[in-house]
């Protein structure tokens, strides 16, 4: 089976590492040439763009910042489903509206291509060890068809429901995860505004009824040791709190939790913290009450 992988960025970098680890015959392309002669060095064969993976996959992955990206990407000059053979599969990882998906995936069918989603949660961590959750959309035979690459990707693979639900299912996860760390974040400096200290809050969060995955996965990580290279950028979160927002207006419920925590990740993105990891979100409130939370945990 030849693969194919399009967007070879902080997540796809990984995940294209590990379809080629496992002896994949695999094409990749990225925008940027860099990170496609990576690929090569590792054993994948280089394409010039898009549409020459398109043409020469069976079943192919993108990787992509957002949305509007997967459209163009897709549908656009030189898009990727009119190069694609029929019988073609694409894999669309990238976290967007279900929407979206649905949208392609009825385009797709014009070029008897079969398209799924497949959006992730375990960061670059989870992506460079192989072991993602994935959250599936589509039908069972497209599924199972996948399967065996996903496999090379995720550790839990989960078949949600029909095309669309696996992003449905991301949108979900990722209210939770911002809300998390935003949260996370006003805690923390509130505690060490009323003395608390750094290590004493984390021992007592990680093993109390405070604690989430932020805690081990942003405080310990990247907060403390003061390393805010994404990871998880923050635009991203930003975005994916945006597509909850608009899910929400779609099935006219309210959401005032995620309002108010997508309006501080907005805040923090005003003050130029887009692209450093979404645990920034943190140096809002330091800088507004004057401590840091940094250090050894040790
Ligand atoms: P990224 O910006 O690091 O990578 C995106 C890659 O796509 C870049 O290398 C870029 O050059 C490439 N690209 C953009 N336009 C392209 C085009 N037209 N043709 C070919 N390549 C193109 O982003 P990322 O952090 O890897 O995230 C990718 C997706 O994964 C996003 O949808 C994000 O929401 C989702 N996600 C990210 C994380 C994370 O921890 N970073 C976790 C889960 C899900």
């Amino acid at each position: 089976m030849k693969v194919g992988f399009i967007g070879l960025g902080r997540m796809g970098g990984h995940m294209a590492s590990n379809v080629i680890k496992k002896g994949f015959e695999t094409y990749v392309s990225d925008l940027v040439p860099d990170l496609v002669a990576q690929k090569v060095e590792e054993g994948a064969i280089g394409c010039a763009n898009n549409q020459e993976v398109a043409a020469k996959m069976d079943i192919g992955f993108t990787m992509l910042p957002n949305g509007a990206i997967v459209e163009a990407v897709m549908l656009g000059a030189n898009g990727v489903l009119a190069a694609c053979k029929p019988g073609t599969i694409i894999v669309d990882m990238s976290s967007v509206a279900p929407g979206t998906t649905q949208k392609m995936a009825k385009a797709a069918e014009k070029y008897g291509v079969k398209y799924m989603d497949a959006p992730v949660s375990g960061g670059t961590i989870g992506a460079k060890n192989g072991t993602l959750t994935i959250m599936c959309g589509a039908d069972e035979e497209t599924f199972e068809k996948a399967r065996p690459v996903l496999e090379a990707i995720g550790k839990r693979i989960m078949h949600i429901g029909g095309v669309g639900m696996g992003d449905a299912m991301k949108i979900v996860n990722n209210m939770l995860l911002g809300a998390n760390m935003a949260s996370l974040a006003e805690a923390l400096v509130l505690g060490a505004k009323l003395g608390l200290d750094n290590k004493t809050m984390y021992d007592v969060i990680s093993t109390s009824s405070g604690n989430s995955y932020v805690v081990d996965a942003k405080m310990k990580k990247f907060i403390m040791p003061d390393k805010f290279e994404p990871g998880f950028a923050m635009d991203v979160q930003y975005k994916d709190l945006t597509l909850a927002q608009e899910a929400a207006r779609g099935v006219k419920m309210p959401i005032p939790m995620s309002a108010t925590c997508t309006a501080v990740y907005e805040q923090a993105r005003a003050a130029g913290y887009g692209m450093e990891d979404m645990s920034a979100v943190i140096k809002l409130w330091e800088k507004l009450m004057g401590v840091e939370i940094r250090g050894e945990l040790e």
